[in-house]
């Protein structure tokens, strides 16, 4: 089969060629997201290999149909970038990697709540420039703290299960309730009391119509004063706008972001050398309490290689005619 590999990055790549030795098929790596106006690139291959900022709506998917695409291969987990009613209607199959490494996500989260609590990014600064004052760099406790989980699947129940391990208290929503994390000692609540009560909030769950800007004016109002809001689950989750007013008059005490609503014209690239083209980031970048790091709480070895297997095996099951076990449906 010819595989059409979009969003290609040299570690796709590298991981792709180590990985696919003994497949016979054959793989073409695309530097541009596949968005309507380059999926005419797809002439003459039978599957497109996407990650989590192309955009697979029904104009690029009406072009992938007519040059004979027949499957869409997403190597993420969030399928909210495909038009997912629009390739069944045009006979095209999407799969996913639902679950590669739960704890990459999870363990990247708490790495942004440790560091906006204790500072260590701007210890390091300090240190490396011979200022080894503390001023401003005094934190707090995990331990007794109230942590907010919207969304115990995969990635939000290895949350709970490392925060418990601070000593925290857990209180959590999601449509369906795990019994194993209620067994752990985790209490289920309405979202508002979520929100109430939460020191910090962590956000875990899909972004579909129900959770998108989950976090607004309103819910902010409901939350603590000096709340820490975690998002490594979909930038849309959060309105920016309402977002940097709760920051600006001091609600929102913390805010660590690894996903940004309008992310897909700049994370993944350097913009080091160039005009950032987006007034609400660099609004967002010049709060000293907030952390933004731009996309890669997935980003670990074991999780590279899970994605890049599961990504073949899918393939390899459409090829073979096998019951697609990771359909999108
Ligand atoms: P999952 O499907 O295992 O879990 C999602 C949970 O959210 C489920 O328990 C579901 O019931 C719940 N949910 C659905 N609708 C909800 C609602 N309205 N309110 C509250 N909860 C709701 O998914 P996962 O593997 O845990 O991944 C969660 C999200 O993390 C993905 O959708 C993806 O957007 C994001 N993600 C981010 C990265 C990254 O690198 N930053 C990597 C992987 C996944």
């Amino acid at each position: 089969m010819k595989i059409a590999v979009f969003s290609t990055k040299s570690y796709d790549q590298e991981y792709f060629e180590k990985y696919s030795k003994d497949v016979s098929n054959s793989f073409s790596f695309f530097e541009t997201a596949l968005t309507s106006d380059t999926a005419n690139l797809t002439i003459g291959f039978d599957v497109v290999c996407v990650f989590v900022n192309d955009n697979v709506d029904k104009n690029t998917i009406e072009i992938l149909s007519k040059n004979g695409v027949k499957l869409i291969v997403l190597r993420c987990a969030g399928f909210n970038n495909v038009d997912v009613e629009a390739a069944k209607n045009k006979h095209i199959k999407v799969v996913r990697v639902p679950a590669y490494s739960p704890e990459a996500v999870s363990e990247h989260a708490v790495a942004l709540i440790l560091t906006l609590n204790r500072k260590t990014h701007k210890a390091y600064n300090r240190v490396r420039e011979g200022n080894f004052s503390l001023k401003n760099l005094i934190g707090f406790n995990l331990k007794g703290k109230t942590i907010g989980v919207i969304g115990t699947g995969q990635i939000g129940k290895t949350f709970c299960q490392i925060m418990i391990g601070f000593g925290c208290k857990i209180i959590a929503f999601d449509v369906l309730q795990s019994e194993e994390l209620i067994a752990l000692g985790v209490r289920y609540l309405p979202v508002h009391e979520v929100f109430k009560q939460s020191d910090i909030l962590s956000l875990h769950c899909p972004l579909n119509s129900n959770t998108k800007h989950i976090i607004n004016k309103t819910s902010i109002a409901q939350m603590k004063e000096g709340v820490m809001i975690i998002n490594t689950s979909r930038g849309a989750l959060i309105n920016t706008f309402d977002v940097i007013q709760g920051l600006s008059n001091k609600k929102i005490g913390y805010l660590g972001i690894d996903v940004y609503e309008q992310e897909e014209n700049l994370f993944f690239e350097d913009f080091s050398e160039r005009i950032i083209p987006d007034d609400l980031l660099l609004r967002l970048n010049s709060f000293p309490n907030v952390l933004i790091t731009s996309h890669q709480a997935f980003f670990t070895k074991e999780a590279m290689a899970e994605i890049t297997t599961t990504t073949l095996d899918n393939i390899k099951a459409f090829e073979k005619n096998q019951e697609l076990v990771n359909e999108v449906k």
